[in-house]
């Protein structure tokens, strides 16, 4: 794909929605962080309506810490993997308050060394909590990047580099909005629905119905 279909697609994805953001339920970067962690294998939706209730009982990190493990996996226990995610709650709740005063880090090195914590929750809270024109790939951006040809690769983090180089910049810091947003209600998996698709006719899709 060359770079002014790029920027067109990007063009008119800012278009249809100028200001995206994430799905995700938060008021603060702690509660950011704890919302991704949770979020994998799950859906937003219902990590939302277990963090409704969660963040209201614990909205920080020494609250979160009081209410420990058991606590913690009492109000997340229906999503996937919730024993799992307890425990690395409670734990990077400890990291961060005996390392980082109770606050965010806002380096990678020092998210990604927090448990439960790995690159693609750390690319969401750089770029979503801190303004950083970080691209988080998960499964939805995974997809489109390959099927548009945007930004092909075999593996989620060539697909990372090649959206940092090929993104234009003044869309660097939304983009991975937008391909997400895109995945999850056009260019789904099973079947996208390139009849309603607005990027349709830049699309280096080779089995579009166009
Ligand atoms: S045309 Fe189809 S395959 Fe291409 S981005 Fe749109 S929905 Fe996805």
């Amino acid at each position: 794909m060359n770079a002014a279909k790029r920027l067109q697609i990007f063009e008119r994805l800012k278009a249809q929605n100028p200001h995206p953001t994430t799905e995700l339920e938060y008021d603060t970067p702690f509660q950011l962080l704890i919302a991704v962690l949770l979020s994998a294998q799950a859906t937003d939706v219902g990590v939302n309506k277990a963090t409704r209730v969660l963040f209201k009982v614990a909205p920080t990190p020494d609250k979160m810490l009081t209410l420990g493990e058991e606590g913690v996996a009492d109000y997340i226990k229906t999503i996937g993997l919730f024993r799992t995610k307890a425990k690395n709650t409670v734990a990077t709740c400890r990291m961060l308050l005996e390392l980082h005063g109770g606050e965010v880090p806002q380096q990678r090195e020092a998210l990604e060394a927090l448990p439960g914590v790995g690159r693609k929750t750390a690319n969401v809270v750089l770029n979503t909590a801190f303004g950083q024109p970080t691209i988080a790939v998960d499964t939805h951006i995974f997809r489109v990047a390959n099927r548009t040809r945007i930004a092909p690769g075999k593996d989620v983090r060539e697909v990372e580099d090649k959206l940092l180089r090929f993104v234009p910049v003044e869309y660097k810091l939304d983009a991975h909005h937008w391909l997400i947003l895109h995945g999850r209600y056009v260019c789904k998996a099973r079947k996208p629905e390139c009849e309603r698709c607005v990027i349709a006719d830049l699309c280096e899709y080779p089995a579009k119905p166009l």
